[in-house]
């Protein structure tokens, strides 16, 4: 049994609050923001750790990437914003599905 909470999220069995959706990724809001804006955008596919990339992943990530970009005015984010992939432990990953942090909405400070 898979008990991944945003498998679950990217399955509607959880409720998320989406802003966008496609057949390859998800973005929804954080539930516990750390800026005005922080979203998470998932792989619909579940993976946990950017060591399990291959090159089809590394394409799917590729067009993540891409697509955030051009999304950037759409989800309020034309002032700027920073990307986040926690990985393992020091990181402090509490979530095994790959994600990317999206934060923005505001000047963001600089640190560890
Ligand atoms: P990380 O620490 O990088 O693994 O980030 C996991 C993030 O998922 C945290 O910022 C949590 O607030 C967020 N999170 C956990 N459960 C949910 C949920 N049900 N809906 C939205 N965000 C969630
Ligand atoms: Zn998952």
């Amino acid at each position: 049994m898979n008990d991944c909470i945003f498998c679950k999220i990217v399955a509607g069995e959880i409720p998320s609050a989406k802003v966008y959706e496609d057949d390859e990724i998800l973005i929804f809001k954080d539930i516990a923001p750390i800026a005005k804006i922080h979203l998470l955008c998932v792989p619909k596919e579940h993976f946990a750790y950017l060591s399990e990339v291959d090159a089809e992943r590394a394409d799917l990530l590729g067009r993540t990437l891409e697509k955030i970009g051009k999304l950037q005015q759409k989800l309020g984010l034309n002032d700027g914003y920073r990307l986040v992939v926690n990985q393992g432990e020091n990181a402090g990953q509490t979530v095994h599905h790959l994600h990317i942090h999206i934060l923005g909405g505001e000047s963001l400070p600089w640190g560890k």
